[in-house]
């Protein structure tokens, strides 16, 4: 193993209930495990967060949705004790039997999804599209006609959703818009007499953001005898988007304080060497050493998702990784040159005793995927996602 993740639990869990803590006990909170938990490794993480009690789990595909099942299944929790499950992201035909098997609830948003599920008997969320235009149903004829397909297909309607595309800012008149669609969705759902479960938007950034504090969603759900859900997925591994507004608005982030980043991913030096003043490391020689080096290099480069943007040059410093020096105190070994496929190299003239086989940490506490990203010119997700250990 080259590289390997190591997650808290103790962190999942207490960033779990610092979000439930943040939207109150009158809103349920989906954990969104989607993309490999966000590359923290799905199995693990589910298991974490039903026990955290979370009521909703919510996968990408119908393969995610099956490897989440069997693993809650593994534990010997009874079906009724297991979370449920959301597929979020569509489904083709050939899915269905494994959506039924697995008992996974689906997304559906256009007539050849509840085509295809007819005669399952499942329970279904829809999504309404108020402004992302991704997935969903636009509100009015169209989903007057989804609605009265989902009846005569025999399926039930379990909940009712929509996405913000501007959760981040404060006081986003895009949101503001996107809202009021999402009432104009859910009088139409009572008109027809329906009532679903639930009702559910935002994200980890609607939590963190201080202009989303109101009771709208909590009143929302009410109104069709619903109770109201947030999606959660990067505040559980502990990352938040800064909220985009005044100064003042990102100083009243409800979460960020109280998350904690789960994943620590390390890997261990490979080898050492000494770089003379003058000399140059990696390809292209970017970076020249000002005066004679100790570089370690590390067994991980951009292929396993340790970002090329993150090389050292002679113009422009990169990024670093955490050692341990043998006084046990952490320290900062800077990269130097570029990031290649599966080797990477670090400076660690002035860390004392350092060895071959030492561990050195690529991202968790004191390297955040929030420092890659902005060094890639990225988010956070984009950094978790595409770590690739082993
Ligand atoms: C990924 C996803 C979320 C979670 O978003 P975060 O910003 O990670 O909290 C919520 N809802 C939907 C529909 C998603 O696809």
């Amino acid at each position: 193993m080259t590289s390997w993740i190591e997650n808290s639990e103790e962190r999942l869990t207490a960033n779990f209930r610092a979000i439930q803590q943040a939207v109150g006990d009158q809103t349920a909170v989906l954990a969104v495990v989607k993309a490999n938990a966000y590359g923290h490794g799905i199995e693990q993480c589910s298991l974490t967060l039903a026990r955290a009690g979370a009521p909703w789990l919510g996968v990408n595909g119908v393969s995610e949705g099956a490897q989440v099942r069997r693993a809650l299944a593994e534990t010997g929790l009874a079906p009724a004790a297991q979370p449920a499950i959301l597929l979020m992201c569509g489904f083709l035909p050939e899915d269905v039997e494994a959506i039924a098997q697995h008992t996974l609830t689906p997304v559906v948003w256009i007539p050849e999804q509840v085509g295809w599920l007819q005669g399952t008997g499942l329970a279904v969320h829809i999504e309404v599209d108020t402004g992302m235009a991704r997935q969903g149903v636009t509100p009015g004829v169209e989903m007057d006609e989804l609605l009265g397909e989902i009846a005569a297909a025999g399926l039930t309607l379990d909940g009712v959703m929509t996405h913000f595309c501007a959760a981040e800012v404060a006081h986003s008149a895009l949101t503001q818009t996107q809202e009021r669609r999402f009432e104009a969705a859910i009088a139409q759902v009572r008109s027809k007499g329906l009532a679903p479960r639930w009702v559910h938007a935002g994200s980890s950034s609607s939590v963190d953001n201080p202009a989303q504090a109101s009771p709208w969603l909590v009143d929302l759900a009410n109104s069709v005898g619903a109770r109201a859900m947030v999606r959660c997925g990067c505040a559980l591994y502990g990352y938040c988007v800064p909220i985009d507004g005044p100064a003042a608005s990102s100083a009243q982030s409800k979460l960020r304080a109280f998350l904690k980043p789960v994943m620590t991913w390390k890997t261990r030096i490979l080898s050492l060497r000494d770089l003379a003043a003058g000399e140059a490391v990696g390809y292209n020689a970017t970076f020249t050493a000002p005066a004679p080096m100790h570089l370690a290099m590390i067994p991980v480069g951009y292929a396993d998702g340790l970002r090329r943007e993150l090389s050292g040059t002679d113009t422009r410093p990169g990024g670093w990784v955490i050692l341990r020096g043998r006084d046990g105190s952490e320290h900062q070994a800077a990269i130097v040159g570029r990031v290649s496929m599966n080797l990477t190299m670090v400076d660690v003239t002035a860390i004392p005793g350092v060895r071959i086989g030492d561990e050195v940490i690529l991202l968790g506490d004191g390297i955040t995927a929030e420092d890659h990203a902005r060094l890639a010119q990225t988010i956070p997700y984009e950094i978790l996602c595409g770590v690739r250990a082993g």
